[in-house]
C-alpha cells in the first residue's frame, strides 16, 4: 500500500554550518565520496526529531552526490527489537524513497543531477556495502547495516587495545565503578598485565563470569576533566540473547566504543549526531587514534535536537504512552512518531520540507509546533483533492426542486492544479448542509444561512431558507428552502452574488464514513516541563463522527490527499477497507490554536 504518489518541489537545497564544512571537505578533497549514516537504535519507533537526523544525513549524501547508511545501532540487546528494526526500515524508506528521484535542489549546490544518476536511484538510498557479502544480500532488498554485524571486528579492536596497554579488565561492581569515576579515583585492577587482560576478557567472551562481575575499560586519565575520558567502558558483560547475533555472545561493546568502530568500518567520513555527543567526541577520536587505523578518520559533528512543542519526543515516554494505553499504538495519527504523523495523512515530501524549514544550528530549543504545520498544510493544499462532505449534517428540502430530478453539477478537483481536472457531483431535492452554517439567532456578520437568509450552495444554486421544521422538544429537523434555479454555478445568470457559500452534500447520493478528528495530544506547549506528562494530555484529542460525504469519495485511494472543502485536509486510515470509509482529519485549513490565542 502506498501512501505517497505525488511529489511537489522541495525548496532549493538549504545551507547550514553542518553542509558549509562538508561543502569545504568536498572542494578540498579530502575524501574519495562523502559518506554519512543515520544511526538508530532499534529501541523503539522514529519520531519526528528522528526525521530531522535522516533528512540532514540522507540530505547531505544526496546534495553532496555522497551516501547514507541506514546502521542498527544495536549493542543493547535487552531493550532491542525485531518489531523495531522493521519499523525503523519502514519509516526510513518511506520518508526518503521518492527523494532520489527529485533533482531539484542540486543545482543551488552547482551539482549535476548526474551525480546521483550515477549512483543510481537504488544505490543511493540502499548505501554500497563494505563487504561482498553484505553487499550480496542489501543488494536484493532494502537492508540497513547492522553495528552487531561488526562484533567480530570490534572484539578484535578491543584485544588490540589491551595489548597496546590502552584497555583493562576491571573487577569493580557497576556502582563502585561509578562512585571511583565520579571521584576521579583509578580502579584497583588497572594494572594488571596484558597477559592477564587478555586471558580474562576471552574469559568474558567464553561466558565464564556472570553480567556485572568484570568489564573491560580503557586506559585513559582516571582524574580527566571530561568524565567521559575517566577510564570509560568498553565492554560489558551480558547473558542475553540478541536479535541478530542470537547467543554467539555474552559480552557486549559499549555504545562510544562500538558507534566510532562501526563508523570507521564503513568508511563514515561525517558522523553526525545531536549536541548531548559533544563531550563525548574526545572519546570518539582517542579509541580510533589509538587503533593505528589507515586515515582519513571518520570525525563526529553535532548539531542542536529537535524538540517540538505540544508533544514528547524520547521514546521512552511515547513508549510509556503506548503501555498506559493512552493512546491506540505507536502509530497512532496523535503521536509524533513517524508512523503516526504518516498515518495521519502527512506526505514524506511535507515532513522533509519541515526538516527543511527549521534548519541546523547548534542551540537547543523548541519549536513551533505551527511551523509543522505550516510545511503540512502547503503541501496539502498543492496536492489534495477537493471534495464536498459535511461533517454534522442538517438536511434541507428544496420544495421548489422536482422530487426524483438529479443534476450532474461540475465541480472543480483542485484549483491548485488545473491538470487535476473536474468531476460530477449529483444534486437534488434533499442534501445536508453543516449544522454549524446554519444559525436560528445569527450573530452579527453571519453570512452563513439563516431564516429568511440567502446562501449559495457551492458549485449548484443560491438557496433561501423559508421555514424552519422542529420537532415536539424543539430539536431542529430540517430546514424547507427554495432555490433560485436562474442562479446556477456557471449558468447564463449565475452572475447574482450572495455573502455566503457553503457546501453540502445530495442525502440520497451521500455515503457514510467513518471520520477521526485529531487535535494536539497535549494541551501545553511544554508538557515535560513540570516532569509529568501525562497529566497535560488533551482529553479531546480525538473525536470520532459520522459524516456524509459525496459518492466519489467511494472511490477514496490511499495515496490520495483530500481536502473537504472549508473544513480540513482528510487521508484515508490505515484501518478503511472495501465498503467502509474511514478518513483521519490530518490537518485543519486554519489554525485553530492562534485563532484562541489571539482572542485570549
Ligand atoms: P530519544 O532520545 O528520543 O529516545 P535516541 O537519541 O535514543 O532518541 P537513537 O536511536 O539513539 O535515539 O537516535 C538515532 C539518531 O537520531 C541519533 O544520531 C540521534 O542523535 C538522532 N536523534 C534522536 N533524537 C533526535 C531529535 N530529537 N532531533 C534530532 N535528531 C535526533
Ligand atoms: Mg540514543
Amino acid at each position: 500500500m502506498s501512501l505517497e504518489n505525488k511529489d511537489s518541489a522541495t525548496p532549493a537545497a538549504p545551507s547550514d554550518f553542518i553542509r558549509d564544512i562538508v561543502a569545504a571537505h568536498v572542494a578540498e578533497n579530502i575524501y574519495p565520496r562523502i559518506h554519512t549514516r543515520f544511526p538508530p537504535e532499534p529501541n523503539g519507533y522514529l519520531h519526528i526529531g528522528h526525521a530531522k537526523s535522516i533528512c540532514l544525513n540522507f540530505g547531505i549524501a544526496r546534495e553532496f552526490g555522497g551516501i547514507c547508511n541506514l546502521r542498527m545501532d544495536d549493542t543493547n540487546p535487552a531493550k532491542e527489537d525485531m518489531e523495531y528494526v522493521e519499523s525503523i526500515q519502514a519509516d526510513v524508506n518511506w520518508l526518503i524513497s521518492a527523494w532520489a528521484d527529485d533533482k531539484l535542489g542540486l543545482k543551488a549546490k552547482g551539482m549535476s543531477p548526474e551525480t546521483l544518476a550515477e549512483d543510481g536511484k537504488r544505490d543511493f538510498y540502499l548505501p554500497a556495502a563494505t563487504q561482498a557479502d553484505r553487499e550480496q544480500r542489501k543488494s536484493e532488498s532494502f537492508e540497513p547495516f547492522y553495528a552487531s554485524d561488526y562484533f567480530d571486528q570490534i572484539y578484535d579492536y578491543a584485544e588490540e587495545l589491551i595489548e597496546k596497554g590502552k584497555a583493562f579488565v576491571c573487577d569493580l561492581t557497576p556502582d563502585q565503578t561509578d562512585e571511583y569515576r565520579r571521584n576521579g579515583l583509578e580502579s584497583p585492577f588497572r594494572n594488571r598485565t596484558v597477559e592477564e587482560n587478555l586471558d580474562l576478557f576471552q574469559r568474558m567472551k567464553a561466558g565464564e563470569f556472570t553480567d556485572g562481575v568484570r568489564t573491560l575499560r580503557a586506559k585513559i586519565d582516571a582524574s580527566a576533566p571530561n568524565i567521559w575520558l575517566r577510564d570509560p567502558l568498553l565492554y560489558r558483560i551480558k547473558h542475553v540473547e540478541h536479535h541478530q547475533t542470537g547467543k554467539q555472545w555474552c559480552i557486549y561493546p559499549m555504545y562510544d566504543f562500538a558507534h566510532c568502530l562501526s563508523d570507521y568500518i564503513e568508511g563514515i567520513t561525517h558522523s553526525i549526531c545531536t549536541l548531548e555527543f559533544e563531550v563525548h567526541r574526545p572519546l570518539y577520536d582517542w579509541i580510533l587514534e589509538s587503533l593505528n587505523l589507515p586515515r582519513p578518520l571518520p570525525h563526529q559533528y553535532e548539531f542542536a535536537r529537535l524538540a517540538l512543542g505540544y508533544t514528547v519526543m524520547s521514546k521512552r515516554k511515547l513508549m510509556q504512552l503506548v503501555d498506559e494505553h493512552l493512546v491506540t499504538g505507536w502509530d497512532d495519527p496523535r503521536m509524533p512518531t513517524i508512523c503516526g504523523i504518516r498515518r495521519r495523512g502527512v506526505t514524506a515530501q511535507a515532513l522533509r520540507n519541515f526538516a527543511y524549514n527549521i534548519g541546523i544550528t547548534k542551540y537547543n530549543g523548541i519549536t513551533d509546533v505551527s511551523v509543522l504545520e505550516f510545511a503540512i498544510r502547503e503541501d496539502l493544499n498543492k496536492r489534495s483533492l477537493r471534495r464536498l462532505a459535511v461533517l454534522r449534517p442538517i438536511k434541507i428540502v428544496i420544495t421548489n426542486y422536482p422530487e426524483g430530478q438529479v443534476e450532474e453539477l461540475d465541480a472543480t478537483n483542485n484549483p491548485e492544479d488545473e491538470t487535476a481536472g473536474k468531476r460530477k457531483v449529483p444534486f437534488s431535492r434533499e442534501l445536508y448542509i453543516e449544522r454549524d452554517d446554519f444559525a436560528e439567532v445569527p450573530p452579527p456578520k453571519f453570512f452563513r444561512l439563516k431564516p429568511g437568509g440567502e446562501v449559495r450552495l457551492k458549485y449548484a444554486y443560491i438557496i433561501k431558507c423559508e421555514e424552519v421544521i422542529k420537532d415536539a422538544s424543539g430539536n431542529l429537523l430540517e430546514l424547507r428552502c427554495t432555490a433560485d434555479l436562474e442562479s446556477k454555478t456557471g449558468g447564463a445568470s449565475s452572475a447574482r452574488k450572495v455573502k455566503g457559500t457553503i457546501h453540502w452534500v445530495s442525502a440520497a447520493h451521500a455515503v457514510d464514513a467513518e471520520v477521526r478528528l485529531y487535535d494536539r495530544l497535549f494541551t501545553v506547549a511544554e508538557p515535560d516541563a513540570d516532569g509529568d506528562f501525562k497529566k497535560h494530555l488533551n482529553p479531546h484529542s480525538l473525536e470520532v463522527i459520522t459524516a456524509k460525504c459525496e459518492p466519489s469519495l467511494k472511490g477514496a485511494t490511499f495515496a490520495e490527499r483530500y481536502q473537504f472543502e472549508r473544513l480540513a485536509y482528510f487521508a484515508l486510515d490505515l484501518e478503511a477497507k472495501p465498503g467502509k470509509l474511514v478518513f483521519n482529519r490530518t490537518i485543519t485549513l486554519k489554525d485553530a490554536w492562534a485563532k484562541e490565542a489571539q482572542k485570549k
